[in-house]
């Protein structure tokens, strides 16, 4: 009843756009993307206050924002799953369950902020683990309801590169390209407005992180070995090895047939040398994290050159990667790109990325009522 009123007073009403009739998942999502690019910064200029819920896998996150001043962002980890050598989904939605209250309590006390303060509650919606998903999305639209406040639903991976309007760095400009590369995506994609994101290209098998991490394991790191590769790589020749380049099509990669060439390489080499990984391990790791590297810059000069777009940003764990700041670094040097990268605790999961994209969407005129479902497989 509250939320109706809420509704009528904010002028906001029930989308009439095809692609929200098409989108099941987000019943009450009105999108106009179009329309966005002026309500975007009217939004921002507003200073709306939003409060969010993370919970699409193991760690269980709540920010506050303020405009695009990140407020409080605390993110409570679960240990439980260590032992297991993997997340466990059962553990993972109890823990979230545990941890929900206490992270809530402490993101309103670290910003400073009341209830009646808050604009709006974002949450999560998907994709990711399905029971994680209930428990956060479910006290997220609980709370929000409590509290007379609207509730916006939020595509993780949306926000992911949305976080690239928090502070500090400047907001991109629109349209721009994001290459997302984490342990479970690697996809580069066209924004348009907050609403109009396209993939344009993307991985056909293992996710950047994950072949680092599957390499890294070859090499006999351990989990995960993403960051463990940059480090010796820092030592290493990078022309040192090289192996088999993928052959794929326009702007999609593909990672499981390094994968395989490295095997091998590595293989016919120890045959000859059992100490030749732990001797020429910083050249293996420098020349491993090169044939990375270089398909993802490679598909994403393709992908400027195809839209002649110069504004590119990057998101999700992998643009942790010291390699693939360097490269992109060139590039904004030598042909002119504006790049964006975002500070380390906005690119792994975090609840404040979360918060961005729902005050974005829901400037945009974005509520989400209390029967939304979270969608573990959420659509693009
Ligand atoms: P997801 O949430 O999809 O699991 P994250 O965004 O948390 O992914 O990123 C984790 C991934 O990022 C892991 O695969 C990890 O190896 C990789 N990673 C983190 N830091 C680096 C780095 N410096 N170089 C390369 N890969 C990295
Ligand atoms: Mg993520």
């Amino acid at each position: 009843m509250r939320l109706a009123g809420w509704r009528q007073k904010h002028g906001h009403r029930q989308c009439e756009h095809p692609k929200c009739a098409q989108n099941p998942a987000m019943p009450l999502a009105q999108f106009h993307g179009r329309k966005l690019g002026r309500t975007t910064f009217a939004a921002m200029q507003k200073n709306l206050t939003v409060l969010a819920v993370e919970s699409s896998c193991d760690d269980t996150g709540v920010a506050v924002i303020r405009g695009r001043t990140v407020l409080a962002n605390i993110i409570a980890n679960q240990s439980v799953h260590a032992q297991f050598g993997g997340v466990v989904p059962e553990m993972a939605s109890r823990a979230h369950m545990q941890h929900l209250i206490p992270t809530l309590d402490a993101a309103l006390a670290e910003a400073a902020v009341q209830p009646a303060d808050i604009d709006a509650v974002a949450y999560t919606q998907g994709p990711g683990l399905n029971g994680s998903l209930l428990v956060g999305a479910t006290f997220a639209k609980s709370w929000a309801w409590q509290h007379g406040l609207p509730s916006v639903p939020v595509h993780h991976m949306h926000a992911h590169i949305l976080a690239h309007f928090l502070e500090p760095g400047p907001p991109p400009m629109m349209p721009f390209l994001c290459l997302t590369v984490s342990g479970g995506h690697t996809q580069i994609v066209q924004v348009n407005s907050p609403e109009d994101l396209i993939i344009l290209g993307q991985t056909r098998d293992d996710a950047a992180g994950e072949a680092f991490d599957k390499l890294a394991k070859l090499m006999g790191l351990p989990y995960p070995g993403g960051p463990l590769i940059d480090q010796l790589a820092a030592t290493g020749d990078a022309g040192a090895f090289s192996f088999a380049k993928p052959q794929v099509d326009g702007l999609d990669m593909s990672f499981s047939g390094l994968k395989t060439s490295v095997l091998q390489f590595l293989q016919r080499e120890m045959a000859a040398d059992a100490d030749f990984v732990a001797s020429r391990q910083a050249d293996i790791a420098a020349s491993v994290q090169s044939a990375i590297l270089g398909i993802l810059m490679d598909k994403l000069t393709k992908a400027v050159a195809a839209t002649g777009i110069t504004e590119v940003a990057i998101a999700g764990g992998v643009s942790a990667n010291r390699g693939l700041r360097a490269a992109l670094g060139e590039k904004a040097e030598r042909s002119g790109w504006r790049v964006h990268i975002p500070p380390m605790a906005h690119c792994t999961d975090n609840a404040a990325m979360i918060a961005m994209a729902g005050s974005l969407r829901f400037a945009a005129g974005c509520i989400g009522g209390l029967e939304v479902a979270p969608d573990p497989r959420l659509p693009f």
